[in-house]
């Protein structure tokens, strides 16, 4: 008897507590800022792919959740700064476990994670993302590759400038429900 009205003093008590849930998907919480969420191949400033082609990010993978086939960049027909680029590349988020690992892994700060969520789907075809999905955004100054270096003659330039001309990611790291908002309110 005496538990029973311990338990209910519980339920009770909670009544008066401020509410945690929200009614999603009307009501959308920000997520923590740093969030894994769906991944992003970013840019350089000049519009040419971060991603090298290298393949760690698959090795590093504890699920085998990336796909990458690396390509020779040429002089007619560059994709990004250096030797090679990703020809092909992909992410199954059947089996992503959304770890990090694999941005931990990049060498080139090409892959990063976004804090956009909202991935379910009714098909395990939908669930892999191609290198189109996952690339970032063309902004303000960058040019659709293949196209040649912009910012210096040697892959170098790129890295050395970076610490102060880092490309970008932005616009990417939001939901696409984010971005539609930041568009209509700028
Ligand atoms: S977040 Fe983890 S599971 Fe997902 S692709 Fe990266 S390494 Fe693999
Ligand atoms: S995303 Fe990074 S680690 Fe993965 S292939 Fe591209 S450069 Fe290499």
């Amino acid at each position: 008897m005496f538990d029973s009205v311990k338990g209910f003093g519980v339920t009770f008590a909670h009544m008066f507590k401020k509410t945690v849930t929200v009614k999603y998907p009307e009501v959308r919480d920000a997520t923590a800022p740093r969030y894994h969420g769906r991944h992003i191949l970013n840019r350089h400033p000049d519009g040419l792919e971060k991603c090298i082609g290298c393949e760690l990010c698959a090795w590093a993978c504890p699920a085998d959740a990336i796909f990458v086939q690396g390509g020779d960049n040429t002089a007619q027909e560059r994709y990004s700064p250096g030797e090679r680029y990703a020809a092909d590349y992909q992410i199954n988020y059947a089996r992503c476990i959304f770890c990090g690992l694999c941005i931990e892994a990049c060498p080139t700060r090409s892959l990063t994670m976004s804090n956009e969520y909202e991935l379910a789907s009714d098909n395990r075809r939908d669930l892999i993302f191609t290198k189109e999905q996952l690339l970032a955004p063309l902004l303000e100054g960058m040019e659709q590759p293949p196209h040649p270096m912009r910012l210096g003659n040697s892959e170098k330039d790129y890295y050395v400038s970076g610490v102060d001309n880092p490309g970008t990611s932005i616009g990417a790291e939001y939901s696409s429900t984010e971005r539609q908002q930041q568009e209509a309110s700028s």
